[in-house]
């Protein structure tokens, strides 16, 4: 009986922990997948048949079997919003909104990584192209490829299925505007 209420003691313990740090999206996302954390940076390995039971089919697909998601499709590709981009797969920082700009290609671009371990690359030579692979770095799901027609700094242009980021709006930043607003209408 004990054992029970102190089951329950940490469970809403947890609960209410999770509301106070207001972070009810990741931490959904990792009650839905195990493979999911943004605390925990260590590789992740699975069979496919294993994301198969944990990731949504539209994800599975892109992320596994290396699909790509139909252009202009992605909420992602278009939004100005400031903040990173995770690995909707394994929750690995990959892109700052920084980054991000609108290649008009139909999918979200950006010119750089967060950094140089955050995504890995690789020769994609199917259909009849040559292309570079760009995939996660701590699970390795496809995310998209990188082509070398970007802007400035970088001249590359990473072309990302949207369907398998995961969007965090900065705070800092998000408090900044609106202070911002605040001073702009007072005055
Ligand atoms: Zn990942």
């Amino acid at each position: 009986m004990r054992k029970i209420t102190a089951l329950l003691f940490t469970g809403v313990l947890a609960l209410m922990l999770q509301s106070c740090y207001g972070q009810s999206a990741p931490a959904q996302k990792e009650q839905e997948s195990p493979a999911y954390s943004r605390k925990d940076s260590g590789s992740v390995n699975k069979s496919n048949e294993e994301w198969k039971k944990i990731l949504s089919p539209e994800v599975y697909e892109v992320a596994r079997l290396k699909g790509t998601e139909r252009p202009f499709t992605s909420e992602f590709e278009h939004s100005k919003d400031v903040g990173t981009f995770y690995c909707a797969v394994c929750g690995n920082a990959l892109f700052r909104s920084n980054a991000k700009y609108e290649s008009g290609c139909g999918w979200p671009s950006f010119f750089e990584p967060l950094s140089k371990t955050s995504i890995l690359e690789a020769a994609d030579n199917t259909l009849g192209m040559r292309r570079t692979e760009v995939m996660c770095g701590k699970c390795k799901s496809h995310l998209g490829h990188v082509f070398e027609d970007g802007p400035p700094p970088t001249g590359l242009r990473y072309c990302i299925n949207g369907v398998v980021l995961d969007f965090e709006k900065a705070k800092t930043a998000e408090k900044k505007f609106n202070s911002k607003k605040k001073t702009d209408s007072g005055s």
